[in-house]
């Protein structure tokens, strides 16, 4: 079996347990390799690396740090083929997906890389003959905590703000998709990155990750993934006095009004749901549309679902591929027996295993429309991480606003309407950290991208992911 070792110091390196466990591809059940199960031991001697790593770093120009970015970028896309294979294997996205996600993460570095000569602080003037000036420093070792819907995506959202900063870095991939991570992490070192700039330990979140969090030489925690866990990274880097950014789960609402492009809204909704099997933070998990429309609107929504391929995500043909892992598949299952048990909603179409050869080998779920949903339904309460889209009806805009901000997320919304005055009340009224017209879905790493309510705090992306990584030193100067 071939095993895929962690990066600590430039070097691979096994577990200090010697303990390893396995990564399955979730379309067929087969074993693809096995990674290290780190312990807090490693945890430590990765943050040793980084902590070693960091003066040196942090010294040279951040157009030097940038070029590794750009010599990373370069490389990346060479291999992009090989990266996306690999990822859809762990992973289970289509192919075409894949390959968005590898171009991505390249995309990001590329982007920091341009940013390098802007870090800088500023000069103000004071009352007096004086100056006051602010100086940008690293804060030194950071943690970045990944989940797997996206980690090549978040891996760079994370690392390239970080180490363009000068900060050191060790990364935790989620349990479940380290192989993509592993391998773009021995690039960076291939692209002349320094020995223990960035380091990943390989593991589970309640040892490596919470060790990680809990190491005293860490500076600041980068978390995304479920509310739940982030409140307990936020716990316990709280007692350390740690500096935290936390990107969690979202229940984003879609609003449809009587005047939208019915087409447009129609692929939208599809996109914004089923990508990524419905998998993707900022997925269209609510959606509210104008009752005068509602009839037409589902039946283009209906025929469209239903034309959805579900397969191996390495098939061509595949528009949707297999759930992560069984705990989703697991979760779908339960909700869907809810609804019928409790009778909370129509089933307009999916809600089961899709039968086709090997379907019963992967974690392969039908994607699925419910309607005539009751409010305090869990479709619509919690963040359904899945292929699974309820559609409720509502009189007006008013209405659409209070169904759509009544959640305990807000990371993503978007209206779809050809008015301009009801497009400018769902930007100033949807209570949510990214806001879209007439689209849904689409980030950049030029744009801010956070949530507010529980959604988290902190923001990837644009010069703003800069700030989470530095800290302003002020100096006064009397002449
Ligand atoms: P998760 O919270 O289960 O795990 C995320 C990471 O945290 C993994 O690496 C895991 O090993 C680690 N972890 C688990 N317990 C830990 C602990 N006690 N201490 C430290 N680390 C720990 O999330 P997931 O299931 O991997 O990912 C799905 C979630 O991520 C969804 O809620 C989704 O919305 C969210 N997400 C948010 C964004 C965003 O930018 N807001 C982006 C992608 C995904």
């Amino acid at each position: 079996m071939v095993v895929m070792k962690m990066q600590i110091n430039g070097k691979a390196a096994g577990a200090c347990g010697g303990e390893f466990f396995d990564i399955k591809n979730p379309a067929t059940g087969e074993l693809l390799e096995q990674v290290p199960r780190g312990t807090e031991d490693d945890v430590a001697l990765a943050v040793e690396a980084a902590v070693s790593a960091f003066e040196s770093w942090a010294c040279i120009s951040p157009q030097q740090r940038g070029m590794v970015f750009y010599r990373t970028a370069g490389i990346v896309r060479q291999r992009k083929e090989e990266l996306a294979v690999l990822l859809t294997q762990e992973q289970g996205k289509p192919l075409v997906e894949a390959r968005n996600e590898i171009e991505g993460f390249a995309h990001v570095l590329e982007y920091y890389c341009g940013l390098a000569g802007s870090l800088r602080g500023d000069s103000i003037p004071v009352p007096g003959n004086g100056y006051a000036f602010t100086v940008k420093k690293p804060l030194g070792v950071c943690a970045a905590i990944i989940p797997w819907n996206m980690p090549a995506l978040i891996m760079g959202w994370k690392i390239a703000p970080a180490l363009i900063s000068g900060n050191t870095l060790v990364l935790k991939p989620a349990s479940n998709t380290p192989l993509t991570n592993l391998t773009l992490a021995s690039i960076l070192t291939e692209a002349g990155l320094p020995a223990g700039v960035l380091n990943v330990v390989t593991g589970p979140g309640e040892t490596a990750g919470e060790s990680l969090v809990r190491n005293p030489h860490v500076k600041k925690i980068s978390f995304t993934g479920e509310a739940r866990t982030g409140k307990r990274v936020a716990e316990l880097a709280a007692s350390g006095m740690k500096k935290v950014t936390l990107e969690l789960g979202g229940s984003d609402p879609m609003l449809v009004c009587d005047d939208a492009n019915l087409e447009s809204a129609v692929a939208g909704a599809i996109r914004g749901r089923f990508y990524n099997c419905g998998q993707t933070c900022t997925a269209v998990k609510r959606l509210y549309v104008f009752e005068s429309i509602a009839g037409e609107f589902i039946k283009k929504l209906e025929a469209g679902v239903r034309s959805l391929r579900v397969g191996n995500g390495l098939d061509k043909s595949t528009d949707m591929g297999p759930l992560n892992n069984f705990r989703q598949m697991e979760y779908l299952k339960g909700l869907v027996d809810e609804i019928e048990e409790k009778d909370e909603g129509r089933m307009i179409t999916g809600g089961k295993v899709p039968e086709f050869k090997g379907s019963d080998k992967g974690y392969f779920f039908e994607p699925t429309l419910v309607s005539d949903v009751p409010g305090d339904s869990r479709l619509l309460k919690e963040e359904v991480f899945g292929p699974l889209l309820p559609v409720v009806t509502v009189k007006n805009l008013d209405e659409a606003i209070e169904e759509a901000n009544n959640s305990i997320y807000g990371l993503g919304a978007s209206i779809w309407t050809k008015d301009l005055d009801r497009a400018r009340i769902g930007c100033e009224q949807l209570n949510a950290g990214i806001i879209w017209v007439n689209q849904h879905l689409k980030v950049a790493p030029e744009v801010p991208f956070g949530g507010v309510k529980e959604s988290g705090f902190g923001r990837e992306n644009g010069p703003d992911a800069l700030s989470e990584y530095l800290e302003t030193r002020t100096i006064m100067l009397k002449t």
